[in-house]
């Protein structure tokens, strides 16, 4: 790693993690939270233990996609316990904090900054083989703040078919070699519309870009999501574990190997 080992801060002493992946866009609304619960997810069902740290403080979506509206609270050591989901997943999102959770988070980037620290320092995660971090979206203050703190292992770049994303893309991924975290793949969401009555792909919002993405930027592994009703009742009914199709297999694979 390039940051130097006195910036990173350490866990819990009860926790051990294997390996921690962040998931990151370089603009929101592209499915970052999405692409972060299917892994996850994905690794829960294989039999792993997971946990998601949501890290996108302004628009923490995580708790909601899991069903989860209890708050987390702090034992009498002022230690954080996380939310189990449903699938067995632990969750620590903002979202659990706030007493509202409709309220706007309206603090500056350090503050931001040092919730997500104590995300990871302060929250009870016992073992874990694998954390997978929700990033805050783009590559500014924060997710530069995270990137030098935490020790992450790998990341997934989440994209969708458009030209602007296609170049805010190169933009995380330049930040993450910058900062010598690999890049585990990249997953394309909203990628196409399958006609339920003949099965053709509509390219909704333009051609596919992600092959050429992942070879301009040399990633190896990509995955693509459809546009799917299933997804959104999903999402909106609080179980994305629900969801059947395996849209991510070529990622999951590649982070059981890394
Ligand atoms: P981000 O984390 O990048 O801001 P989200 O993952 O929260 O984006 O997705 C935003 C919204 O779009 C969510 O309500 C989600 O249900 C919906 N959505 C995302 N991807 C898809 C998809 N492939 N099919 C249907 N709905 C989707």
């Amino acid at each position: 790693r390039t940051a130097p080992s006195s910036f990173l801060i350490q866990p819990d002493e009860s926790t051990k993690i294997k390996k921690i992946i962040g998931i990151v866009s370089g603009k929101g609304g592209v499915g970052k939270s999405l692409i972060t619960s299917l892994l996850a997810s994905e690794m829960a069902k294989k039999g792993y233990k997971v946990g998601i740290l949501d890290a996108d403080i302004t628009g923490p979506s995580i708790p909601k996609y899991f069903g989860i509206h209890e708050k987390a609270y702090a034992n009498n050591e002022g230690k954080i316990i996380p939310q189990v989901a449903e699938n067995g997943v632990k969750i620590i999102s903002v979202n659990l904090i706030l007493e509202n959770e409709e309220d706007p988070v309206i603090w500056r980037g350090p503050i931001i900054a040092g919730v997500v620290k104590q995300f990871y320092q302060d929250v009870i995660w016992d073992e874990l083989d694998y954390l997978f971090i929700d990033m805050p979206p783009g590559t500014g203050d924060v997710p530069l703040t995270i990137f030098q703190s935490l020790p992450i292992d790998g990341i997934v770049v989440a994209t969708a078919p458009s030209d602007l994303i296609s170049m805010i893309v190169k933009k995380a991924v330049k930040m993450a070699t910058m900062m010598n975290v690999d890049v585990i793949g990249a997953v394309e969401n909203m990628s196409y519309l399958k006609c339920p009555d003949c099965g053709k792909e509509i390219a909704v919002f333009g051609e596919s870009k992600i092959e050429e993405i992942a070879k301009n930027e040399k990633i190896d592994t990509f995955s693509r999501i459809p546009i799917d009703p299933e997804i959104s009742k999903a999402t909106d009914a609080g179980r994305i574990f629900d969801i059947k199709e395996d849209y991510l297999f070529d990622i999951v694979d590649k982070l059981e190997i890394i």
